[in-house]
């Protein structure tokens, strides 16, 4: 489960048409990359697709069902933010198992998901620390942890490494790639780099002022480039 289906979505705030009609379609389990530069849209499509923002018109649909006007939290999503938002007096299994706390889950299947996300994200050792205790990758991985508990049917990543130095950027790029092979979830993820976008994406989107430009794989987008504009982004030759 995992797939979603944009139809027209359109979003302006105010007189600004920010997105001025989007069709696009993503299969269960792929990892799907936004790229674009500043200001384009890219968040404010990836909040759309999670409930953060109400689209103008236009339809979002989730594994077959409409889910345009459903709030954030019955979308079945899970947006993994930038910052970490961690609760720094409880311990990371503590944190990991907040959401699932909140929803009433009995203990013993607390225990179960948090353990099996923490073996996934290499926390095992850890779940007894506070974030203080921890490095920033660390940190970003409980963050991640506390959203696959909760088994979304897609991951929304918002530019989730930009806070984080260029070393433990590649290390956790590759983290993330591997959690999708483990997963296999569906992931959305908005970044400006290209390099990261080429790397992680089975299909790339590329925004530009609200629009898409092109839609492809990284070899197809670096081989077959459909205009300038998607060329230069991508560093491809034409
Ligand atoms: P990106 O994530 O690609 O940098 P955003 O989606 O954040 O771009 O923003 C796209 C455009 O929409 C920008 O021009 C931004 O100023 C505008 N925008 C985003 N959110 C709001 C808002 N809440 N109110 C008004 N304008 C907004
Ligand atoms: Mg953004």
């Amino acid at each position: 489960m995992g797939k979603i289906v944009l139809s027209q979505v359109r979003k302006s705030f105010g007189e600004v048409d920010v997105i001025p009609g989007i069709d696009l379609l993503i299969e269960d389990g792929e990892f799907v990359v936004f790229v674009g530069p500043s200001g384009c849209g890219k968040s404010t499509l990836l909040r759309l697709i999670a409930g953060l923002e109400d689209t103008t018109s236009g339809t979002i649909a989730i594994d077959g069902k409409d889910a345009t006007d459903l709030p954030p939290a019955k979308r079945g999503l899970a947006m993994v933010f930038q910052s970490y938002a961690l609760y720094p007096h409880m311990t990371v299994r503590k944190n990991i198992a907040f959401p699932l706390k909140m929803a009433g889950m009995d203990q013993a299947e607390q225990d179960k998901r948090v353990d099996r996300a923490a073996r996934v994200l290499n926390l095992s050792s850890y779940l007894d620390r506070r974030p203080g205790q921890l490095s920033g990758g660390q940190r970003q991985r409980v963050a991640i942890g506390r959203a696959i508990v909760r088994e979304p049917a897609a991951f929304l990543f918002d530019e989730p490494l930009s806070n984080l130095d260029a070393a433990l950027r590649v290390g956790m790029r590759q983290e993330i790639s591997e959690l999708h092979q483990s997963l296999k979830t569906t992931m959305i993820y908005v970044t400006h780099d290209q390099v990261e976008a080429m790397t992680m994406a089975d299909k790339i989107v590329v925004l530009n002022a609200g629009r898409i430009e092109q839609v492809g794989s990284p070899l197809e987008l670096y081989h077959s480039p459909r205009n300038l504009f998607v060329a230069g982004f991508i560093g491809s030759p034409k």
